[in-house]
């Protein structure tokens, strides 16, 4: 494929590499799109096995708004290629002292359908909220809908007011610190606590600032895309192709050719080089740094940098069905401090995880055969160096763990159960999309500055080069990285006026 020209490469076809596509296809760019893998989502992946469905990565849509916005910005809606639904409960919790708990958006009905021991924070949950919500406003519009280095900010008021009075952000206390102001009960600072973990995070270091989640999942709404998660993988692609955006699958990008501090093209790991104006890179931010530049532009600072946790994740096909469990599910662990404590601390599976089961068959039954369930299970776990593994005897003591929580929660252990089983470990999910150090969410929100010096969606260093996806500008998880690609997309379109 020497000698070939294209005006804008996308390294990854995950859904920062995708949504980046669409937006510039969508002003009539020419994009082609290379994946190293044989099919297109990154994380967003999907396991087919003995009758059983499962996501692999993502399993709740929240913001689905920025996913409508990209639709619109094809001339398309939505709806005509996905049929979305919100999610009731978005959650049950279970705890180790018994306590069971259901979230719902509707903050009324939660607060009506609270535990009799946890009635003391009724009026603290809508003060809770409302919180949660001024820091949604105050922050949305700099941190999430826009480049943080756009230079217009230095002429907008509102920006300098965030910038100067982080306090009003709630960065200067940590997530846990926040929520045990508002909550008496350690069981809703738990639950609120968790939220640190949607990007990774530890919620005993992070800034309060991102007590912004719960405003999102509950207030903006939390959905479920009929027929499973990776219908949004396929939807997005089948947008994409019919603005004209090229993918090339097993395609491994090798290096990023620069000259005179300007991009001029790729070259593949089969030796192919094609020239380009423009490359933007879905691939992790701290592999694009360190692996596809090469010096005197690598710049291996980036290897130093506090990754997100990872995590191990067990697909379960379960001859049984479970009345007690929800769509979405999360199992608490005894002392949520040592467990992130040993997550991000001590580098070591928890030795009493929280654990996450979702189960798509409760909403979509052709998942798993009749009186079946598919089981999506996952543990919050350590980042690994590039040469760890997690050995046999950890996943297996993981896997009892998992096992021991269940029955502590009154729930009959599925073990007997499992009539297929596919385990994900960190390794796997580092050499399944070259995430740094198998990380989820790229690099850890564990303290106050880390929104500032996540990379932003232009390299300021190389012309022509651009980040898109979970580990660059906004963040992780599925609407912030639909976001990313937006906004590389059209710092892309800007600079060629
Ligand atoms: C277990 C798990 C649970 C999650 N749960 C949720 C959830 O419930 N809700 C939510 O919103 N988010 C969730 N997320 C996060 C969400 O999945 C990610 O933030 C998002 O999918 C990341 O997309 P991305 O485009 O940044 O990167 P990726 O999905 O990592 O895609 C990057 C792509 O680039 C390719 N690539 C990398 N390097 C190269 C190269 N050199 N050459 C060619 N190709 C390359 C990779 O193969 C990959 O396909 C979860 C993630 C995981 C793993």
């Amino acid at each position: 494929m020497a000698n070939v020209y294209v005006s804008n490469i996308v390294i990854g076809a995950g859904l920062g590499g995708i949504s980046t596509a669409i937006t510039l296809a969508a002003q009539g760019q020419q994009v082609l799109v290379l994946e190293k893998n044989d099919r297109p989502g990154g994380k967003m992946d999907e396991v087919l096995s003995d009758g059983y469905r499962f996501d692999t990565g993502p399993s709740l849509l929240t913001m689905k708004f920025v996913l409508d916005s990209l639709f619109q910005l094809a001339g398309k809606q939505t709806d005509s290629f996905l049929e979305i639904h919100p999610i009731d409960p978005i959650c049950r919790y279970f705890y180790p002292d018994g306590i069971r708990l259901d979230a719902h958006a509707d903050i009324r009905k939660m607060q009506r359908n609270l535990p009799e021991k946890l009635r003391v924070d009724q009026d603290a949950l809508r003060q809770f909220f409302e919180y949660s919500k001024k820091i949604y406003d105050l922050t949305a519009d700099l941190f999430l809908f826009d480049s943080i280095r756009n230079p217009a900010h230095i002429f907008n008021p509102q920006a300098w007011k965030v910038l100067f009075q982080l306090r009003s952000i709630d960065a200067f206390r940590t997530v846990h610190q926040a929520n045990q102001s508002y909550f008496k009960s350690p069981h809703l600072v738990q639950l609120f606590d968790r939220y640190a973990t949607y990007n990774g995070s530890n919620p005993f270091q992070a800034p309060a600032t991102l007590n912004i989640i719960p405003h999102v999942e509950y207030t903006l709404g939390s959905w479920y895309i009929k027929g499973g998660m990776y219908r949004l993988t396929e939807a997005l692609i089948i947008l994409a192709e019919s603005l004209g955006v090229r993918f090339q699958y097993q395609t491994p990008v090798s290096e990023i050719l620069v000259e005179n501090k300007r991009v001029k093209g790729i070259k593949t790991m089969a030796g192919d080089s094609i020239a380009s104006d423009n490359v933007i890179s879905n691939s992790d931010v701290v592999h694009t740094y360190t692996q596809l530049l090469k010096p005197p532009y690598q710049q291996l600072k980036w290897e130093k940098k506090e990754p997100s946790c990872s995590g191990l994740v067990f697909l379960w096909g379960i001859k049984k069905s479970y009345s007690q469990l929800s769509h979405h599910n999360i199992l608490f662990s005894e002392n949520y401090q040592q467990e992130f404590q040993e997550i991000f601390q001590n580098r070591k599976a928890p030795t009493d995880p929280t654990v996450y089961i979702s189960i798509t068959a409760k909403q979509d039954p052709t998942h798993a055969p009749d009186g079946c369930e598919n089981w999506f299970v996952l543990v919050n776990m350590p980042w690994i160096n590039e040469q760890e593994t997690n050995t046999n005897e950890e996943v297996n003591a993981i896997r009892q763990a998992v096992f021991r929580k269940l029955i502590s929660c009154g729930i009959e252990s599925p073990e007997a159960f499992i009539e297929t089983e596919k385990i994900l470990t960190p390794a796997y999910l580092r050499h399944r999309t070259w995430t740094n150090k198998g990380s989820i969410y790229g690099l850890s929100s564990n303290h106050r500055n880390a929104a500032f010096n996540r990379q932003d969606v232009r390299c300021r260093s190389i012309k022509g080069l651009y980040f898109a996806g979970g580990s660059a500008h906004p963040g992780g998880g599925i609407p912030l990285v639909l976001l990313s690609g937006m906004l590389a997309a059209k710092a892309v379109l800007k600079d060629l006026t």
